[in-house]
């Protein structure tokens, strides 16, 4: 089987011409993981239309921050799908994967659970940045003062997220409608912004709903008092080898900070990578999610440098906040 332009999204005439243009040997190929059944078949499209061999990454990818590379220094292009650029680099060539799901009903649908005296920030994923102003448009249409941002510099387009950066969010707007699926973002933008009202259009799931922040933000407290309850003797500092989620300076400040700190690095972060250490309790210094999503259901508590803050008593508890990913790399 093979792809013409455009299937899935992909742009396999921008690949070709890059390869060619480049006189690429060898090629890596990185999906993330609800993309890689699509591999083989952008494979056998490639060898079809360049002379290049194809090298696809099989480890797990999460985001644009989680580039393969081992790839990056074997071949002469990663290809990189899925996901916008967070930073530029003349070796990767970023593909987005573009849904092509209708959004106008499900836009219109969403005005309803929103208050038209009121701006709205508009914001969505890579997925659905081109039709970003075609929401925009209809929310305008439906009498709405639309307000957004471009938010940090890990953010390539207008009213873009990031499951670590939801800076594009307008500090002054008392709402926020996410075009998007699924619920990673909405519990992100919920956790970032609790303030405010958060209303999902999901053209993919075809449904709106609301979402409530304060769940999220109790869990957070509840992992920061299983901490304090714990009292640990020693605490892991883990720092992520991937590039896009390294953050060195984070994890140097508080091993020079604060006592019975231990360094440990890996790229992916897991529990069972946990369970062979004697730490009582982390802070994750990797990507902010790993501790809100998946952290709760570790064995020891996981904490964001914030939250080891508030737990070893040297910020209130107000000064919660959502470890929000600025840098690139
Ligand atoms: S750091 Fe985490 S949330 Fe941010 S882009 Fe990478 S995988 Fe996504």
């Amino acid at each position: 089987m093979e792809l013409h332009e455009s299937a899935f999204g992909f742009e396999i005439d921008r690949i070709v011409d890059e390869i060619e243009d480049r006189g690429c040997d060898k090629v890596g190929l990185q999906f993330p993981q609800g993309l890689k059944r699509r591999a083989t078949t952008v494979v056998d499209t490639l060898e079809d239309r360049t002379d290049a061999r194809f090298y696809v990454s099989g480890d797990p990818c999460y985001g644009a921050c989680d580039l393969d590379e081992w790839l990056m220094r074997n071949t002469e292009i990663l290809v990189h799908f899925g996901h916008s650029p967070i930073e530029d680099s003349k070796d990767v060539l970023y593909v987005k994967s573009r849904s092509d799901a209708p959004i106008e009903g499900i836009t219109r649908e969403a005005t309803e659970e929103l208050d038209a005296s009121e701006p709205v920030c508009l914001v969505t994923t890579a997925q659905h940045s081109h039709v970003f102003e075609e929401a925009r448009e209809l929310l305008v249409d439906e009498g709405f003062e639309v307000v957004s941002s471009g938010g940090g510099n890990r953010l390539e387009n207008e009213g873009q997220v990031l499951g670590c950066n939801y800076t594009s969010v307008v500090p002054e707007a008392p709402q926020v409608l996410y075009l998007g699926g699924g619920d990673f973002h909405p519990v992100g933008l919920a956790m970032d912004h609790p303030d405010k009202l958060l209303v999902v259009a999901d053209p993919v799931n075809d449904k709106v709903h609301e979402v409530d922040g304060e769940k999220f933000i109790r869990q957070r407290y509840a992992e920061i008092s299983r901490a304090r309850d714990v009292d640990p003797d020693r605490w892991g500092v883990l720092l992520s080898t991937k590039i896009g989620q390294r953050r060195e300076e984070i994890a140097q400040y508080i091993l020079d900070n604060y006592d019975d700190t231990y360094l440990i690095t890996m790229d992916e972060v897991t529990q069972d990578r946990l369970l062979h250490f004697d730490a009582d309790a982390y802070v994750n210094t990797a990507c902010p999610r790993i501790t809100t999503d998946d952290g709760p259901r570790y064995n020891d508590p996981v904490l964001t440098r914030t939250e080891f803050e508030i737990a070893v008593g040297e910020r209130d508890w107000d000064e919660l906040s959502f470890d929000t990913f600025h840098g690139a790399w």
